[in-house]
């Protein structure tokens, strides 16, 4: 199944949720003393999570009862935060071109608190493997079959299970993208290095999560060293 708005259903390759048997999916842990990374938009830097039911992204927005699901995506790494949010766009193969007015610009990056009793639906590859699927098919799609993952995320969170998972977890396209553009990239392929979550604020308390600015913006001067440093980690120019 592909979505209703899927822009190339024919060659969609994200599978059907309710074709698969999701009960081998495991919950875990958000790891202790892990420093999270997350990027905000400037403009709505009042609360953590998104809830603006605005946006196009791999599990967000998602509606519930016709509202829209508070949801915040983190990364235990700056590179992974900024891929999986700012630089959707990056793929592994063509032109990767980062913008300073539209990626950039209007963004923050917060360094984030996790509480350790956070238990969120393991799709790292090998659950992913359990299920029968591959990366490509759910975690390290193009963004145009976003409003397909989606459908996944709103149908993992119906899973019947208490406690009820509190967000996704999956590992970022970050390891990737690097190892096919540049080779001197180590720290990110480690296996338990660039995992990525998207947490959901309806089953955790925004209070519960300790959140500290680490950059206002983005787009300023002051932070351009270390977005070169990650735009080369990916190959990517900034334009
Ligand atoms: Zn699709």
């Amino acid at each position: 199944m592909t979505a209703a708005t899927c822009p190339f259903p024919r060659t969609c390759p994200v599978p059907d949720p309710a074709r698969l048997d999701l009960r081998t999916l495991r919950t875990v842990s958000v790891p202790e003393q892990r420093t999270h990374y997350s990027v905000y938009s400037i403009a709505h830097d009042k609360s953590l999570f998104k809830d603006s039911g605005a946006g196009d992204t791999r599990f967000s927005p998602l509606f519930e009862m016709g509202r829209p699901v508070p949801t915040l995506y983190v990364a235990n790494a700056r590179t992974a935060a900024l891929l999986e949010t700012a630089f959707h766009e990056v793929q592994p193969t063509g032109v990767a071109v980062i913008s300073r007015a539209t990626d950039l610009n209007g963004k923050g990056l917060r360094v984030l608190d996790i509480p350790a009793d956070t238990r969120v639906i393991d799709l790292r590859d090998n659950r992913l493997g359990d299920l029968g699927i591959s990366r490509s098919q759910l975690v390290a799609t193009s963004a145009a079959h976003y409003p397909c993952t989606r459908e996944w995320a709103a149908r993992l969170r119906q899973l019947a299970r208490q406690p009820r998972a509190a967000g996704l977890l999956w590992r970022s396209r970050v390891a990737e993208i690097a190892s096919r553009r540049s080779a001197l990239f180590a720290d990110l392929q480690q296996t338990d290095y660039a995992e990525v979550m998207v947490l959901f604020g309806d089953r955790l308390g925004p209070s519960s999560i300790d959140a500290t600015v680490e950059f206002r913006d983005l787009s300023s001067p002051g932070v351009a060293d270390i977005i070169e440093s990650i735009a080369d980690e990916l190959g990517a120019t900034i334009v």
